[in-house]
């Protein structure tokens, strides 16, 4: 007999939000979930979790959630529904005629990081083997591809370089361009552990994040520098390594290539990156720089950890590189408490980049110019594959524009909401002769849909996540697919319709196929990682129960390679026109663009999107706490309410992006990271003007 309110049977599965991945019970009474507890054995979260994971679970069974697949031949034509046949079957039609109309190029797929592993893989192998293009591309595009640029080239590998656990062994944490407290909660809790023991903090950030002043947890040293000076930043700081002789130099002698350290050091050493030349242009005072760099570089176990403030600028790899360097010059890498660490922001930001759904890279982030890899994703597909890069996200949008690319299949991405420089995209999409959306909601870029396509949420899926630590954990299902299909089969079914055939029965075949053709996922399986619980990667014959610190003896490229990193002003300036700096981030209570929390009703959400601007530039500007205020830039504009607030310093303005509606991608620029295109959505410069009071 099973009490009221008690559940009678629970799954084990995984947070869908941020990338720390945390690992939860799901209790369920019938057919119905009556509440999500952290899992003690969660090996990412040890029974921890935030509001999202434990109670913004709701938003699954939304009324807004459609469940019928619908077709229209115009977006100005009301949606029909149609049965899931008659959806893939048109869907089909539409890009095989596109293609023999345009040339095999003019279409492509965009995969999501809210999706599983194995439901990327079949996307992005639709595109490959189904197109016959390399037009695929994943949401990672717009927050992460410098980590996986800039980590490949200096460390060998687009992946952090250890585990959560690994914080409790720092002596000195540096925070730069990410805020855990608010985006990767479970994690910030963790990091404030290890301070309240004894770590020092350092944070490298525009604002005054709770981190900062956190009570028995506040950083030593803020560096408050200005948006967009990241690598002047990383430079001043090398700069004093270099020249007060702070440098590991047994570990780089015996760890990395000399004539590159030798280039880099000189570099560095020059006296245009001291502190007293970049601390200006970085607004931060040369003693502060010099703190940092000394207590970094000799405060024993030293450990960075960073975000979208970093990767999400004109020189994001830059960045990233400058990063892996300081960690290569210390020593600070390859052991326990140090490393450096990508907070990721979506729940499987590192297993979409890990999956292939790079233009430029198969699986396992191997080159699709690479003849001898190709072929053995030739002889598993039973196809021929392309050898040139595709498109990437905005290199589509570019080429709709221009007439060429004429077709998307967009699985669990909102790309007209999530993108930059909106009135862009929408251009774009309007474009294309045929779009096919695939999500839980009717959302933004299902305005410009032909075909949409129902997608089951977390609950209802099964496959895996990869977290911020390489981590893979199981996503189990907890109920049935409300549309009657899971994502990985509607992708087979359009597949199938495109004739080509695709054969599996359950994602834990996928996870076969991925491990068979991925080396670093090579005894990744779901026995054993119902076995261990979860496996990080690599995982295979050299390291059978997976690798929670990389780079120990060796790097994977061999020998750490030092990049320079000259530094190169955003485009994006301030002017008597627009003289204040915008930055974003997020708030613990919402979730990127409110998809999944504004629909959760059970607890008290933050509610809108507000504008911090310090007082003296609200004074200034004759604005008071909680007026509404225009806010434009070369872009576009909106309207905010404005927050004053000593977060933020004069000259600098902030929000956070969670309500689309208030417009932060609207004012947002065309700029973005010379080497992999992502946006730079951390540098916009505005200006701010009163419109009412309330
Ligand atoms: Fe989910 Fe991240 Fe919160 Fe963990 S910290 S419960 S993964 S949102």
């Amino acid at each position: 007999v099973v009490e009221k309110g008690q559940p009678e049977r629970s799954v084990i599965t995984t947070c869908a939000y941020c990338g720390v991945g945390c690992s939860f019970r799901a209790e369920m009474k019938g057919d119905e979930l009556v509440r999500m507890v952290p899992d003690k054995n969660g090996q990412a979260n040890h029974g921890h979790s935030c509001v999202k994971g434990r109670f913004a679970w709701g938003y699954a069974t939304h009324p807004d959630r459609i469940t019928k697949p619908m077709i229209r031949k115009r977006i100005s034509d009301p949606w029909q529904e149609v049965s899931w046949d008659e959806a893939v079957t048109y869907a089909a039609s539409e890009f095989r005629r596109i293609q023999l109309a345009y040339g095999r190029d003019s279409i492509g797929g965009i995969t999501s990081s809210r999706c599983t592993n194995e439901e990327v893989y079949l996307v992005q192998k639709l595109v490959r083997a189904g197109f016959g293009n390399n037009n695929v591309d994943t949401c990672a595009r717009v927050c992460h591809s410098p980590t996986g640029y800039g980590l490949k080239q200096t460390l060998g590998e687009s992946a952090g370089t250890q585990n959560f656990d690994s914080v409790m062994q720092a002596d000195v944490i540096l925070v730069i361009g990410a805020n855990p407290t608010d985006a990767h909660p479970v994690f910030g809790s963790q990091l404030k552990r290890r301070l309240r023991q004894g770590a020092r903090l350092i944070v490298i950030d525009p604002r005054r994040i709770d981190l900062v002043d956190s009570p028995h947890a506040r950083a030593e040293l803020h560096l408050a520098l200005r948006p967009g000076t990241n690598v002047a930043m990383l430079n001043a700081l090398a700069h004093v390594i270099v020249s007060e002789g702070l440098l590991d130099q047994a570990f780089i002698d015996a760890r990395c290539e000399a004539a590159d350290f030798a280039r880099w050091s000189a570099f560095v050493g020059q006296a245009e990156n001291s502190p007293e030349v970049l601390g200006p242009v970085c607004g931060v005072e040369p003693q502060l720089i010099r703190q940092a760099a000394r207590l970094y570089a000799t405060g024993g176990n030293a450990a960075i950890y960073y975000g979208l403030g970093v990767t999400e600028h004109s020189q994001g790899s830059t960045t990233v590189m400058g990063i892996a360097n300081l960690a290569m010059a210390t020593g600070n890498i390859g052991r326990e408490g140090v490393g450096v660490n990508p907070l990721r922001g979506q729940n499987n930001v590192q297993g979409s980049c890990d999956m292939g759904s790079f233009p430029h890279e198969l699986p396992g982030y191997r080159h699709v110019s690479n003849a001898e890899v190709r072929a053995q994703f030739e002889q598993a597909w039973g196809v021929t594959l392309q050898p040139d890069p595709g498109l990437r996200i905005p290199n589509m949008f570019e080429a709709a524009l221009g007439g060429s690319f004429k077709a998307l299949y967009c699985q669990g991405e909102d790309i007209a909401q999530s993108d930059p420089n909106t009135q862009h995209v929408t251009a774009a999409l309007s474009a294309m002769e045929c779009v096919v959306v695939q999500d839980i909601f009717l959302n933004e870029t299902a305005k410009f849909a032909h075909v949409f396509l129902p997608g089951s949420s977390f609950l209802e899926k099964d496959g895996t996540f990869t977290n911020a630590e390489r981590r893979i954990s199981r996503v189990r299902k907890v109920m049935e697919p409300l549309a009657g299909k899971s994502d990985w089969q509607a992708t087979i079914a359009l597949a199938e319709a495109l004739g080509y055939r695709m054969d599996y029965q359950h994602p834990a075949q996928i996870m076969d196929e991925i491990a068979s053709l991925t080396p670093t996922f090579a005894r990744v399986s779901y026995a054993e990682l119902d076995r261990h619980g979860s496996l990080q990667w690599p995982c295979n014959d050299a390291a059978p129960d997976g690798t929670p610190t990389m780079h120990i003896d060796q790097f994977v490229r061999g020998k750490g390679r030092f990049m320079l990193t000259g530094y190169v002003p955003t485009e994006e300036k301030v002017n008597s026109r627009f003289p204040l700096l915008l930055t974003t981030g997020r708030i613990l209570s919402q979730y990127n663009v409110g998809a999944q929390t504004r629909r959760t009703d059970n607890v008290a959400w933050h509610e809108e999107d507000r504008l911090e601007i310090h007082p003296s530039d609200a004074e200034s500007r004759g604005i008071g706490d909680g007026d509404w205020v225009g806010v434009g830039s070369r872009s576009g504009q909106t309207v905010l309410r404005a927050r004053v607030s000593e977060r933020v310093a004069p000259g600098v303005v902030y929000t956070t992006f969670h309500f689309p509606e208030s417009g932060a991608n609207v004012i947002t620029t065309d700029n973005s990271d010379w080497a992999t295109n992502c946006p730079e959505y951390k540098v916009t410069a505005v200006e701010v003007t009163r419109v009412y009071q309330p």
